[in-house]
Parts: C-alpha cells; structure tokens; sequence
C-alpha cells in the first residue's frame, strides 16, 4: 500500500501565506497534503504528477458568486472551476432559491431571471427544486456531484418572501411575529451550515431589479428587519454578512451588532466615458482601513478584472437605476424592439442623456462607467504609457519580455490627442492604486460566477489577476497574489483549513506553468440546458486543477471527478483543524 495517493514532484510551492517560494514534494493522502517533505521518493505514491517548472498553489476561493442554479447542472461551476477556482460562495446578494414553496418556484425563477440574468428556461429544465425550506436545500446541495466546495449564504430576499409574502415584504417593514418568525428560520439555517447572510441594499434606486422593474425586497427593507437579522448572527455566534449598496453607517451598524465580519461589495475602479477614473475606491479603502482599526472586521471584495461586457439590446439588463432605461429594457427582444422604436421614448432617452441633473447624470454615467472599457483611445494611450515604462523594465527578460515589448509598437500606431494622454495618465495612476494601494483590505473576486451570463466573464478573474497584475504589470508579487486569491478570502468567510498549503490540509491546488498561463478568447459557449448560449472564456497553462486531492481538469480538459464538498459552517466535516 503506497504511502500517498498522489505526488506532487518538484514544483515551486507558493504556500498562500506570503512565504517565499521553495521547491518541495507534496505528498496527497486521502484528499488532503500529509507531506511537504522537500523529497519525497516517486515510488511512494499510487500517482506522481511531474510538476517540474511550475508553480503549486492553492486553490482560489471565489466568495461571490450565483452559481446556485448552475451548480445543479455543471458541478464545476464554470467558467470558475476551470480557472483554478476550488471554493464557491452562492446566495450573494440577498437572492437565492431558499427558502421557497412549490408554488412559487417560478416567481424565484422568473426574478433571478432578470436581476442576475440567468436564462429562465434554463433553470426550469436545470433545477430539481428538491427541497422548501433552506436546510432542505443544503442538502439537496449535499446531494448534488459537486467539483468544487460550495459554501452558501440565507439569501434575505427568499426567507423575507417565505415569511411575509412576496409583495408585503417589498411594502412595508416586517411585524413582530413576522420578524421573530424569520429571525427564527435564519437561525435554522445557520444551525444547518449556512456561512452568514447576504443582502443587495440599493434602497428604492437600485440598479439590479426584480422581473417587474421594481426594487428587489432587500433594496428597500426596513433598517430595523436587518439590525434584527444581525442580530442572529451575535446570538449564534458564527458567520458573516455580505452585501452591496448601504451607507457605510449602516455597514458600522451592522458589524455593531452583529458582531461578525462584513464583507464589502464593491471596492471597484471606474471611469467615465472619457477613461477618467472616478475617485470614490480610494475612500473606500481609507474607511474600510479606519473601520478595522475601531474594532469592526470589514472585508473589501473588489472587481480587478479589465471590465469587457459584450451585450445586445435583448441581453443587458444593468441600466436600472436610469427610469427610462428601465422601461425600455425590460421583457424580452420583441418588447425592448417596440419600446426602442416608440418616438417618446427614445426622446425621452436622449433628454435623460442631455438633462439629467448633476446627481442623475452622476448616477447614469456610474453605471455605464461601471460597464465600459476605458474608450479604445484611451486604452491604446494607457497602453502607449505603460508600454513605455514597461519596455525599459522587460527588455532584458527573454521571450516574455519580448511579447510584452509587442504592446507599446501595436499602440504606437495612433498618435493621441494630448487631452487623451492626460486622461489615461490619470486612469493608469489610479488603476495601479486600486490594484496595488491598501492590498491588504481586500482579495479580489467579484466573478459574479453564474450571473449575466450573456454579456460578461468575470469568472476570469484569477487568471486575469496572476498574469496581468502579478506577471506582466508586476504589480504585486505572486506570493501576495495567491494570499489574496485564496488564505485573504477564506479568512473571510471563516474557512478554518483551506486557501493555504500545509500539512493537514485538504489537497485544494492548482498547479499552473507561469510562462504559459492565459485566458481565452470571450465566446459563445452553448451550453446551458434548455439549448441556451451564455460567454465563457477558458484559461490555458493550469496543468492540474485539484479539489479534495483530486484532478478535476488537466491542461484545461475535464476528468468528470466530482470530489467538491459542501462546506457547512465554512468546512467539511472531516475537518479536524
Ligand atoms: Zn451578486
């Protein structure tokens, strides 16, 4: 009988923990690392994975994600799981699909059709609504063949519409009986395994809505509803809170009494039309660190990808917080069409650009500048710029210096108009803050995984992250990339033994050839049930993905190994640690 299952032969372990890197042997027994024993010899293992030239890591833990459909139907959750993502978080955001009696499984369906764009006929033919209650659904998640660890939040906006009716509980704040009821089902969940609870509160001018165009319920629940909801969170004395769109008073509030950490939605970059970059991520960095040093433990989850959505008249559906948007992009293809063509509409579309007010325009332009890509020119501009740094840094450094060295003669082809130049000077400044500035508040991963399908990829982003961030940009090292792809997070959501490599720990790793990693091209893919289509994009240069201590993909193609666990209360129930 071999010592090990599998060995890991003399790959370059980056640990997680910001240790620098070493060359070691990584012995697998059983699904977790038993041995980092520098050499270990090849007969004692049942398999030894060459991994000669590469880099060992943990997987990446993905906390924000709506896969809570897909996981049903694709155990890796991808795009994630073939980005080296190992953990998932679902039931971001205050929606999911529990607690929910039979007869309104279509109503849930029919609204994460439209605020997380998932393709509705989709889930009818891909969900098996096996379960009511959320205890059910975590073990209907048990159940299911998973090739990544799921962990899941009690979604507000189900258990709110379970207890007060769907409509009540967007009109008015809970009663008593009500709330104690709901308060007492959110404790039956964190009993079951449930990490915490999650929330959207972007208050009556969300931009993320229900099917009808109105605000989803936890938009524009009452404050008093989520102190009480908090205050679960104390009296069980486990968990976090996720969520997006409150004050940061109200953020303060809720780690008050709570008691448990908050994880920030969203530290992000944006710009204008014009590539200029907005500049409210740096205060959201200086409160995240002042709230930390008063005694509230808040984590920032940021958007580090180069934003790329690609959509059509019939897919976006972010233009919410603009009315007249609203209106024109509900429904489906034919009823955008009418709506577009409609003369008072698309008047009034072109007086919203013209005369909205400071604090409507400011609102509008967030959104779009949320959405877009710095303007081309800009793009080349910046590139143009860091090209011209980078081209002195790269020179000397073989063929993949050489391959960035391509970048600045490709931007160099337009001369800029100087006002660009300026614009994306100051985009390039404040980009290398946010990704470089007060690393240590937040990890990056905002994948969004399972959601919008049709018109963006974000699941990429880990991918994105080692290679444009930590290996061409040099922005950060690799050792700090993955502590913040994976140890960062899974403090976050409470993982007691995952996101770092040591002895004892379940085999969650990627091993990946620096040189060659890359994404794919953005893509159709049709694949989803009901011959649906939705964006992918794959990664090349992972060698060997591996969940529980087993290969879920090799060199980007599946093995069908479905090892993935649900994680109740953060970890597996074999864990010891
Ligand atoms: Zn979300």
């Amino acid at each position: 009988m071999p010592e090990f299952d599998t060995l890991i032969k003399g790959g370059t372990v980056i640990d997680g923990l910001m240790s620098g890197r070493f060359v070691s042997d990584i012995g697998i027994k059983d699904g977790r690392i038993t041995s980092i024993a520098g050499r270990i010899p090849a007969s004692s293992a049942t398999t030894v994975l060459d991994a000669g030239g590469l880099i060992v890591a943990p997987g990446f833990i993905d906390l924000h994600t709506h896969y809570d459909s897909q996981i049903y139907w694709d155990p890796w959750c991808t795009i994630s799981g073939w980005h080296g993502v190992t953990s998932v978080g679902i039931g971001n955001c205050g929606f999911g699909f529990a607690p929910c009696r039979p007869a309104d499984r279509d109503r849930a369906m029919l609204t994460m059709s439209r605020n997380e764009a998932v393709p509705l006929e989709t889930m009818k033919e891909g969900m098996p609504w096996d379960w009511e209650t959320f205890p059910q659904f975590l073990d209907s998640l048990d159940r299911t063949a998973k090739g990544v660890n799921v962990l899941a939040y009690q979604p507000l906006a189900p258990l709110m519409s379970y207890v007060m009716g769907g409509d009540d509980a967007k009109g008015r704040p809970a009663t008593d009986a009500e709330r104690l009821e709901m308060c007492r089902l959110l404790e039956e969940s964190m009993d079951a395994g449930s990490c915490g609870w999650s929330a959207q509160l972007f208050g009556s001018n969300s931009i993320q809505r229900d099917f009808d165009g109105t605000p989803m319920i936890t938009d524009t629940m009452a404050e008093a509803d989520l102190l009480a909801f908090a205050a679960v969170l104390r009296k069980v004395g486990r968990g976090f809170i996720q969520g997006i769109g409150a004050t940061r008073d109200l953020w303060e509030k809720l780690s008050e009494v709570s008691g448990r950490p908050i994880i920030y939605n969203v530290v992000a970059l944006t710009t204008d039309q014009h590539g200029v970059a907005n500049e409210t991520y740096r205060s959201t960095l200086d409160w995240i660190a002042d709230a930390n040093q008063r005694g509230h433990r808040i984590y920032g989850q940021a958007v580090t990808t180069e934003i790329a959505f690609e959509f059509t008249l019939a897919t976006w559906n972010l233009f919410d917080s603009s009315p007249v948007w609203r209106v024109v992009t509900l429904g489906g293809p034919e009823d955008r069409l009418v709506r577009m063509k409609d003369p008072e509409m698309r008047q009034a579309l072109r007086d919203e650009l013209d005369n909205a007010g400071e604090d409507g325009m400011r609102n509008f332009s967030s959104v779009i500048g949320a959405v877009s890509p710095p303007s081309r020119s800009t793009r080349e501009a910046t590139r143009h710029e860091e090209g011209l740094r980078g081209i002195h840094r790269r020179r000397d450094r073989g063929p993949r210096g050489q391959a960035c060295d391509r970048r600045p003669a490709r931007s160099r082809r337009r001369r800029q108009p100087r006002d660009h130049v300026q614009h994306a000077a100051a985009a390039v400044r404040a980009r290398t803050d946010a990704r470089a500035g007060q690393l240590e508040l937040r990890h990056p991963g905002i994948s969004d995984g399972g959601a919008h399908t049709k018109f963006m990829t974000f699941g990429a982003y880990p991918t994105e992250f080692l290679t444009k961030v930590a290996r061409d940009d040099e922005l950060v090292s690799l050792e700090h990339a993955h502590w913040s792809l994976s140890a960062l997070p899974a403090m976050a959501a409470g993982f007691r033994d995952r996101g770092f490599i040591r002895e004892g720990m379940p085999a969650d790793l990627v091993v990946y050839d620096l040189d060659r990693l890359q994404m794919g091209p953005q893509e159709k893919a049709w694949d989803y049930p009901a011959d649906e289509w939705r964006q992918v994009r794959t990664a090349v240069g992972y060698r060997w993905i591996m969940v529980n201590g087993s290969v879920t993909f090799e060199e980007g193609t599946g093995t069908g190994a479905v090892p993935g666990k649900l994680l109740r209360h953060g970890m597996d129930e074999a864990s010891s640690i």
